[in-house]
């Protein structure tokens, strides 16, 4: 499994590794810190990384105690998509993108030859987690990573990670004093992981070096061979925003949950200002971040490569939206009416409820994955309700009531 995505650019808050932390939150670290290093160096040293780059890397590296704080202070995602995408997709971050697109057009050629990715969603990536390298963070790769490959929650996330910054260094990417990124381990203008790094990195100005931090046209080349990994679909949308009609089947909106774009032009689905969408055999789902009454999207296939990128359906949708921006999409309609969305409170006490009526919600994390939105669609079908798998302030307290 690919190490859950650690979002971590200075602006966002994003706790997709709580995920994976419930279970061993409260283990202790039996050994000191040091004695964990040099048995960390020896299988470096075992896996073919050199005396040099392990000793320039890792001899005398401390511990960090402020990547734990960090870690553990991870506040999850509690910003619905119409506050995030607000934030996010600012007249600025949509003005310097255009910018960046005239800048860069040759290079975005290029690399949409080779990867078939469109410029418009390799740069929504680059705005979003770096501000186009602004901030890439200050931290110690290495130490990072080592402080967090020690802690015994999650050694089988980072361990590799280590490792693989390691092989990055010693391929002649990065020097061990440009492994600087943010907390957890990210490098580069769109933050890879050193194990993605490894892997995707590519070298496309030339130079010999896949340089993440200060190659252009490597960070470009990098993330559409990212996407492309994720199964990116040459000449394909990705997202698309639509209208709904008042009422429907809500039951077939999810991103789980596929059909022709000829079912959703029988149900009423529209386009934004209500001329007809095409009525072909093309599969997409219907997105309804903040249910029925909030925005309302297509999402076809290449949806998934950015679901790849990161777990929270919230940012992904937003650098999604992005991307059609840049394409040149109006704004989002914010839907037919205000939608009460629950805080992160109220949606731990939803979870504890649904787990109290049988539900596996995946435990009480205070986020709305899959799990949750199964169990609401479930009661919602169950109460005759608009079964959109949007729990709202109304929802909590019928649940409450039952
Ligand atoms: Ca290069």
């Amino acid at each position: 499994m690919r190490a859950h995505r650690l979002i971590a650019a200075t602006f966002t808050l994003v706790a997709t590794i709580a995920l994976t932390l419930t279970a061993s939150a409260d283990c202790r670290n039996s050994g000191s810190f040091d004695s964990w290093l040099k048995g960390f160096e020896q299988e470096a040293l075992g896996q073919g990384i050199s005396r040099r780059v392990v000793s320039e890397a890792l001899d005398g590296l401390t511990y960090d105690p402020r990547v734990i704080r960090f870690d553990r202070r991870q506040g999850v995602f509690s910003q619905t998509f119409l506050e995030f995408s607000g934030r996010m997709v600012s007249g600025y971050r949509l003005r310097i993108g255009k910018k960046k697109l005239r800048q860069y057009a040759r290079v975005f050629d290029r690399v949409e030859r080779r990867f078939g990715v469109p410029r418009e969603v390799i740069t929504a990536f680059w705005a979003l987690e770096t501000d186009f390298g602004a901030n890439m963070g200050k931290f110690s790769t290495l130490r990072s990573l080592a402080t967090l490959a020690y802690d015994c929650r999650r050694p089988e996330i980072f361990r590799p990670q280590l490792m693989d910054a390691l092989r990055v260094v010693q391929r002649g990417d990065l020097p061990v004093s440009e492994m600087v990124g943010a907390w957890a381990g990210e490098v580069g203008q769109t933050q890879f992981l050193p194990s993605d790094y490894y892997a995707r990195a590519i070298d496309f100005d030339g130079d010999g070096r896949r340089d993440l931090r200060h190659s252009v046209p490597d960070v470009l080349a990098s993330t559409a061979n990212m996407l492309a990994h994720f199964g990116w679909r040459r000449g394909e949308p990705w997202l698309q925003e639509v209208k709904v009609p008042a009422r429907m089947d809500w039951k077939e909106a999810g991103i789980d949950i596929t059909h022709p774009r000829s079912f959703w032009a029988a149900e009423g689905v529209t386009r934004p200002d209500g001329r007809r969408i095409k009525a072909d055999g093309f599969p997409a789902s219907l997105l309804l971040p903040m249910s029925r009454n909030g925005p309302a999207f297509l999402a076809y296939a290449n949806f998934q490569p950015f679901l790849q990128w990161n777990q929270s359906l919230v940012y992904v949708a937003t650098a999604a939206y992005l991307a059609t921006r840049f394409v040149g999409a109006p704004k989002v309609s914010p839907g037919r009416a205000p939608v009460d969305s629950l805080s992160v409170a109220e949606i731990k006490e939803l979870q504890r409820l649904l787990e109290r009526d049988g539900y596996d919600v995946g435990g009480v994390d205070g986020t709305i994955g899959s799990a949750t939105r199964a169990a609401v669609k479930a009661i919602q079908i169950k109460l005759g309700l608009p079964a959109d798998a949007y729990p709202d302030k109304e929802f909590l307290q019928r649940l409450k009531a039952m």
